[in-house]
């Protein structure tokens, strides 16, 4: 990857909350491992933006949300959703089948995917509104 020291840190720290449905469980939980060190580091060391870097371009899902994010600015939380169109996401399972749910609100962009018909279909965190099948 091309970035900028800062640039990869950025998206470094913008992707951690999407790690989890960008890759499969073992990892997803590697990778956050990793970043969580490389990041917790008070100010980088000279070079770890190159291990950054190495670590989100190992794996085809993480280096497009990154060049998403960092080339085409998306908005983070728009991300998955864009990748989606383009294959199934790993981190979550069956997601072909498990129905989506959707903040009644026009432009709302809460969602959520049903995985298991035990599942209460929750309530829109911004708006309180049950969320609804999407169709
Ligand atoms: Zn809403």
């Amino acid at each position: 990857m091309k970035y900028s020291p800062d640039e990869i840190r950025k998206a470094a720290i913008a992707i951690q909350p999407y790690i989890a449905e960008l890759l499969d469980a073992p990892n997803a939980q590697r990778l956050e491992r990793q970043l969580e060190g490389l990041l917790s580091q008070s100010s980088l060391k000279q070079g770890s933006h190159t291990q950054l870097s190495h670590l989100l371009a190992e794996h085809e899902s993480t280096q497009d949300w990154i060049r998403l994010y960092l080339e085409e600015q998306y908005p983070a939380e728009d991300i998955l959703k864009a990748l989606r169109v383009y294959y199934p996401l790993p981190g979550i399972e069956n997601s072909v089948e498990s129905p989506r749910y959707i903040c009644p609100v026009e432009k709302c962009n809460q969602d959520w995917y049903r995985k298991n018909r035990e599942d209460e279909i929750p309530v829109c965190p911004v708006h309180g509104l049950k969320l609804i099948i999407d169709s």
